[in-house]
This record gives structure tokens, sequence and C-alpha cells, in this order.
């Protein structure tokens, strides 16, 4: 099946092509497509991922599929959460994480969890939403070069590494956009 992706992130391609095999994933650059990112004006992932999947339908009227993630953590009562992308402004990744361990520099509880909303849209009125985690802690410094965003910051109690340290094709397996992917597979 040809599916529409609404995303402009690369890293995020990659990761949810490997997991839906079998399928063409495109985004609206690959296809010179100009597609500006809906506000995102849910209070949760899910209805986020719904309202960019509505946007990219409204232009292709072709399945797409949309997906909202972030970073909850327990100390911060979920947040950044659903302003994770945006959280501390209009800044560099490493800056952005840098105010986050500054926010938890006094903060004994480290736990968090990556959260993965995807949508399916079909047709206007055929979707499918799942929603999946990733269970972790937030380290005091950065550790790992691989992946993206707060994968330095992410420790994983379960495989004694950073979401930065996992091969490309460990994380796809584990990550919670990886494990709603599967979910939305087993239903295509
Ligand atoms: P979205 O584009 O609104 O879904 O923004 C999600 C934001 O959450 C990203 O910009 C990252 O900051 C963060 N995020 C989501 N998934 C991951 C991940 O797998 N690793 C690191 N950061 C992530």
């Amino acid at each position: 099946m040809n599916i529409w992706f609404a995303t402009g992130n690369q890293h995020k391609k990659a990761e949810l092509a490997a997991i839906l095999r079998g399928h063409v994933l495109k985004i609206p650059s690959d296809a010179g497509i100009r597609w500006l990112e809906p506000a995102e004006t849910g209070v949760s992932f899910y209805e986020n991922a719904l309202i960019k999947a509505r946007a990219l339908y409204a232009s292709v009227r072709e399945p797409v599929v949309a997906d909202d993630s972030g970073l909850c953590v327990d100390a911060l009562a979920g947040r950044p959460g659903i302003y994770s992308a945006r959280y501390g402004g209009a800044v560099t990744t490493a800056a952005r994480n840098a105010l986050l361990l500054g926010e938890m520099a006094e903060i004994e509880e480290r736990g968090a969890r990556f959260v993965c909303a995807l949508a399916l849209l079909l047709s206007p009125d055929r979707f499918y939403l799942v929603q999946e985690t990733l269970e972790g802690e937030i380290l005091r410094e950065p550790r790992g070069e691989g992946g993206f965003g707060y994968d330095p910051l992410f420790y994983i109690p379960a495989l004694g590494r950073t979401a930065a340290e996992l091969p490309a094709e460990l994380k796809n397996r584990v990550s919670h956009r990886g494990k709603a992917g599967t979910l939305l597979q087993a239903l295509l």
C-alpha cells in the first residue's frame, strides 16, 4: 500500500519505513508537496496525531499515517509531554537537553517514558489510533551519539544503555514508535 507519512522529520521516516516493510512510505517533501504541519491544538498525543493526519489527507486524498510523540517525565508531572518538540522554544537539541537536565538537577526521581501515538487515516471516516511507550530514566548527563532528540538523556534499564546507544534496528524493535508501528503494521 502507498502510505503518506505526515512529517518533515527524516529520522522518523527512516524509523517507520523500517517497520512498515512491504508498504511504500512517502513524506510530503519527497513528492515536492509543500505541506505545513498544522497547529497541534489537541491536548493528547493521539488527538495531535489525528489532526496531522487529517491535514495531510486533505491534500493527498490517500491513506495517511501521522505520529505525535514526546517525553513524559514523572517528576515533572508528565512534562514536556505533548510540548516536547517545543520545550525551551526554538533552541538546538543540545540546548533543549541541557535545559531538561538543569530543570532536573535537584530531582532524585528520574522515571520517564517516551510516548508515541500513531494515527492511520484510510478515509475521512475510517481511522485507527495506537499508542505505545518506552520506559526509562533521565540520566544526569548525555550518553551516546545515535538517535535524535532526547535519546542521549534516556537510559533504558532493561537494556543497560541509552536510546542514543542502541543500534537503529534494536531501537526500532523496542521503542514507543517501533511498538506502535508494529501494531499498525498488523492492521494493514
Ligand atoms: P513531534 O514531532 O511533535 O512528535 O515531536 C516529538 C518530539 O519528542 C521530538 O522533537 C523529540 O524532541 C521528542 N521525541 C519523540 N520521540 C523521540 C525519540 O524516539 N527519541 C528522542 N526524542 C524523541
